[in-house]
Formats: C-alpha cells, sequence, structure tokens
C-alpha cells in the first residue's frame, strides 16, 4: 500500500516558485528521508504535506486518501518541529494528552497512550515537569511522544536533531530508528545532515532548488550519483 502520494506538487509564495512538480511515492513502513542545502524547499515540502501550507497545485493521497484540501488534524500525520513547539504551561503528560483530548479520545485511552509513549521514551520519570525542567533531548523526546501517542499513519521530522548536541543528536537518531522499527509506521524525515540521511533513510529524496534531483537507496545514491550535486551532497567520491 502507498502510504503517501505526491502528484505534480508546486508551492508559489506570490509570484516565487518554491516547489516544482514534485512527484514521489512512500510506501506503507518506508523510512523517507529528504535532503539538501537550506532554502530548498524541504520544510515547505514537509508543511504542505502536513496541511499546514496548500499546495498551488497537485494531489497528495495519504493511505490512498485525497487530503488534499483536508485540514491538518484530519490527514492521519503528526509531525516532530526543529523547535519541539511544545506548550511551556503544560506538563510532559499535558503535552501529549492535547491533541488527543483535542481528538475527543476518551481519558482511559489517552493514559494508556502516554503510558506506551513515556516507556517507548524513557520519559515515565518526567510525566510531571514543565518543558523548562526539561533538558533539550528530553523536549525532544516530549515531541516525539506527542506525536505516538496520536497513532498517525504518517510521521513527519522536521529537522528534529538540530537544535541538539553532537552526543544527544547520535543517541536521539538511534532513538528514532528504533521507533520506526517498533512502530512499523511511515516516516518522512528532514534533514540537512548527510549522516542522519544515511543512517535513517530506506529512500533518501536530494531536494534541489525546489525540485526532486534523485530518489534512492543511500547505497544507490552513495554508488551511482546522478550528478555532482548528488554526490557532493551524500560525500560520495566523484
Ligand atoms: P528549507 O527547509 O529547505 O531550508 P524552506 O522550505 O524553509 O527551505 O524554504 C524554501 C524557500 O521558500 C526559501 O527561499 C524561503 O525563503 C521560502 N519561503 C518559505 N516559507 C515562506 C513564506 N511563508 N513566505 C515566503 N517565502 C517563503
Ligand atoms: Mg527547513
Amino acid at each position: 500500500m502507498t502510504a503517501l502520494s505526491l502528484e505534480n506538487i508546486t508551492k508559489s509564495f506570490g509570484p516565487v516558485r518554491v516547489l516544482k512538480d514534485i512527484n514521489l511515492d512512500v510506501t506503507e513502513g518506508e523510512f523517507i528521508v529528504f535532503v539538501g542545502p537550506s532554502g530548498c524547499g524541504k520544510s515547505t515540502l514537509l508543511r504542505v504535506i502536513a496541511g499546514l501550507e496548500d499546495a498551488t497545485t497537485g494531489t497528495i493521497r495519504i493511505g490512498g486518501r485525497d487530503v488534499t484540501t483536508t485540514p491538518p488534524a484530519k490527514r492521519g500525520i503528526a509531525m516532530v518541529f526543529q523547535s519541539y513547539a511544545l506548550y511551556p504551561h503544560l506538563d510532559v503528560q499535558g503535552n501529549m494528552a492535547l491533541g488527543l483530548r483535542q481528538a475527543g479520545e476518551a481519558k482511559p485511552v489517552i493514559a494508556e497512550r502516554i503510558e506506551m509513549a513515556a516507556k517507548m521514551l524513557s520519559l515515565e520519570d518526567y510525566l510531571k515537569r514543565r518543558p523548562a525542567e526539561l533538558s533539550g533531548g528530553q523536549r525532544q523526546r516530549v515531541a516525539i511522544g506527542r506525536a505516538i501517542v496520536r497513532k498517525p499513519e504518517l510521521f513527519l521530522f522536521d529537522e528534529p536533531l538540530s537544535n541538539l548536541d553532537a552526543a544527544l543528536r547520535m543517541a536521539t537518531r538511534v532513538e528514532i530508528a528504533r521507533l520506526h522499527r517498533e512502530l512499523g509506521a511511515s516516516m518522512v524525515y528532514v534533514t540537512h545532515d548527510q549522516t542522519e540521511a544515511m543512517t535513517l533513510a530506506d529512500r533518501i529524496v536530494v531536494l534541489r532548488d525546489g525540485r526532486i534531483e534523485q530518489v534512492g537507496t543511500p547505497m544507490e545514491l552513495y554508488n551511482d550519483p546522478d550528478n555532482q550535486f548528488v554526490a557532493g551532497f551524500l560525500g560520495a567520491p566523484s
């Protein structure tokens, strides 16, 4: 089954076209990484998939449903941001519960999902703390937990590790890979970091100036880049 299908997606801000004819099918359970230099349109593409921005043209399908005009909360996605985007006045439990409450989930279901996510992310001892009382790594785990509890069809990550120091970045990367295995969920992950792309991806999508430059497994792109840009970006010899 196709988890996500993008057909002829373009996005313009005023006269400036930042996404140009994006076509991509993501298979269920696949870990897809979008890489490309700053400003190439990675965040915009993720926001278009999430429904936080409307596509200017094109069709978006999630799990076979046309969601092109569906509001974000009904797309079956959960997004994790670089900046965590936690509510400062709510504790960890409250942050994880909020989306579920808004979706009208019953209290016991909410409690059970939070327990599961807290266990997966080793946050059991932090449920009553507010974001200000947590380290950067813990905050990002809460943001990931908030996505997990919603049981989305599709996870979207926008550079989730870039505010963490090197050691924590590696630990959290390993944790995201483990979550992908355990949940078997489809994930679309944006980064400008080659190591993250090479180690996490089933397939890498290289973006350049709003277009897809090449799609392939890490080894395909490394061993057989279509051009100098892809080779340079993935650190392959050319
Ligand atoms: P990336 O995430 O790859 O760094 P972005 O998707 O954030 O790139 O941005 C792609 C381009 O779109 C940039 O030139 C940026 O300035 C422009 N852009 C992004 N969001 C907006 C917006 N809301 N209004 C106008 N231009 C935007
Ligand atoms: Mg970005």
